[in-house]
């Protein structure tokens, strides 16, 4: 396996968030992402369900989320157009921002994990550090190749490539099907050339 559960969630997470906070757009249809007080529910299904309360997330804390979500986006685009330089960079302000350090943590019955935790305990630090520190650990490591932008028309969302081969393209499979009904009405409708 590539990395241990934990980190696999956080880029997960980093997915989600990017995802469901940037705006642009999705799977062929133009993406607005929700603002303010309408993104909490976006927020909570984009993090992992550990009974996080929408209401528990203010205005701060989603707009903290949001601005965090749009530089996970810089680094994902960075990735996609091979600038590992410039995704570096981005990652390295969004670090230092978050004041991100690791911790051992230990949930009752469990063995100690590795955490990452943020200059504070609030839910937007603590997930941007947590994201940053596992988008990291990929870029810093041969995987920073899995990190990609779906490559399906009218689609930039993002993903990261967990497959075996590393031949992931699209964020899903509705692209994927999207990409490949275009290719066999291309073919179909194209040219008569037989091509
Ligand atoms: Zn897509």
């Amino acid at each position: 396996m590539m990395f241990d559960s934990h980190v696999v969630r956080l880029l997960d997470a980093s997915v989600a968030l990017v995802n469901a906070l940037t705006d642009g757009s999705a799977r062929g249809r133009p993406y607005t992402a929700p603002r303010g007080a309408e993104s909490a529910p976006a927020i909570v299904a984009a993090l992992p369900p550990a009974g996080t309360d929408p209401d528990a997330i203010g205005p701060a804390q989603a707009d903290h989320l949001i601005a965090t979500a749009w530089r996970m986006r810089e680094i994902f685009e960075a990735v996609d157009a091979g600038d590992l330089d410039a995704a570096a960079a981005t990652l390295n302000v969004l670090l230092r921002a978050a004041g991100a350090r690791p911790q051992l943590d230990r949930v009752a019955g469990e063995p100690w994990q590795l955490h990452f935790h943020g200059r504070d305990d609030t839910l937007a630090v603590g997930w941007s550090a947590g994201c940053a520190t596992a988008l990291a650990l990929a870029i810093g490591s041969d995987l920073a190749g899995r990190l990609g932008v779906c490559q399906a028309p009218r689609c930039d969302r993002v993903y990261v490539d967990g497959s075996r081969n590393a031949a992931k393209q699209f964020c899903s499979t509705a692209c994927q099907n999207r990409v490949k009904a275009a290719a066999f009405r291309a073919r179909r409708g194209g040219s008569g050339s037989g091509g």
